[in-house]
């Protein structure tokens, strides 16, 4: 099969390829002469722009919201045959009702961003960088927090003494014996927290994850106490955050 290059909707043209400047090139090429031809401007987002992750993300969001309530679109097609020729879109990637429990939390997108990375274990801990081969202060994957044990996604955000107190603070009693990885969490306190308390968990455990960077830079961070009521405040600035995906979504090319 011959790769895919683009495809095109009646409100939007992707254009795929690698992430290389050689394909960069190709594409502002084909852009400009698309320009020529058909004298509109283009605004080209995800070339140079400084949120460009955050754009991919929305935009990959926006295609996978359409792979869900629209199953028969084309669009849907294109994709189901070459996630059969590829491997499994869903087992690899969030299942539909936890992806739309996602994109229905009212938090902010940045949250919401967090809450994605951290469900699909992309966060840079400690673990990771070291396998990156990303050279740490003292070539120790320990966690930055209580400096203990090995830093991966579930001593982070459940079972480190750091977190451990976080939890304390905002009420949310231990939900397994067992350590479990930010999915698992996730998957058990949609059910068990009342949908405020949910809000309050994800947006602290976002705050967390900053302020693990800022003690792993060496920069002053928040304690759990602070956090919680950083928490709190966000939260409360936050409540009357869109719920509606389109509304998440900035003007398409
Ligand atoms: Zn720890």
């Amino acid at each position: 099969m011959s790769p895919m290059t683009h495809l095109m909707f009646a409100d939007d043209t992707l254009l795929l390829g690698q992430a290389t400047i050689k394909e960069a090139m190709s594409f502002k090429r084909v852009l400009s002469i698309y320009e020529n031809w058909s004298g509109q401007l283009i605004k080209e987002r995800g070339l140079g722009f400084p949120d460009t992750q955050t754009f991919n993300q929305v935009l990959l969001c926006k295609q996978t919201w359409k792979l869900i309530t629209e199953p028969n679109s084309y669009l849907s097609k294109v994709f189901k045959a070459r996630d059969f020729l590829q491997g499994d879109f869903w087992s690899t990637s969030l299942g539909p009702n936890m992806f739309k429990h996602i994109w229905k939390l009212k938090v902010q997108s940045k949250v919401r961003h967090f809450v994605y990375k951290a469900i699909h274990n992309r966060l840079a801990t400690s673990d990771k960088l070291l396998k990156r081969h990303v050279k740490l202060n003292d070539s120790n994957p320990a966690c930055t927090f209580c400096g203990y044990t090995v830093e991966n996604g579930s001593h982070l955000f459940h079972t480190c003494t750091f977190v451990k107190d976080l939890y304390r603070l905002l009420q949310i009693p231990d939900i397994s014996q067992a350590p479990i990885d930010f999915r698992e969490l996730y998957e058990k306190f949609q059910i068990s927290l009342r949908s405020r308390k949910f809000r309050l968990w994800t947006i602290c455990m976002w705050d967390l994850g900053f302020q693990r960077n800022r003690k792993f830079r060496g920069q002053p961070f928040r304690v759990p106490l602070e956090i919680t009521s950083f928490g709190e405040t966000f939260l409360a600035t936050d409540e009357s955050a869109p719920t509606l995906l389109k509304d998440l979504l900035p003007p398409m090319v």
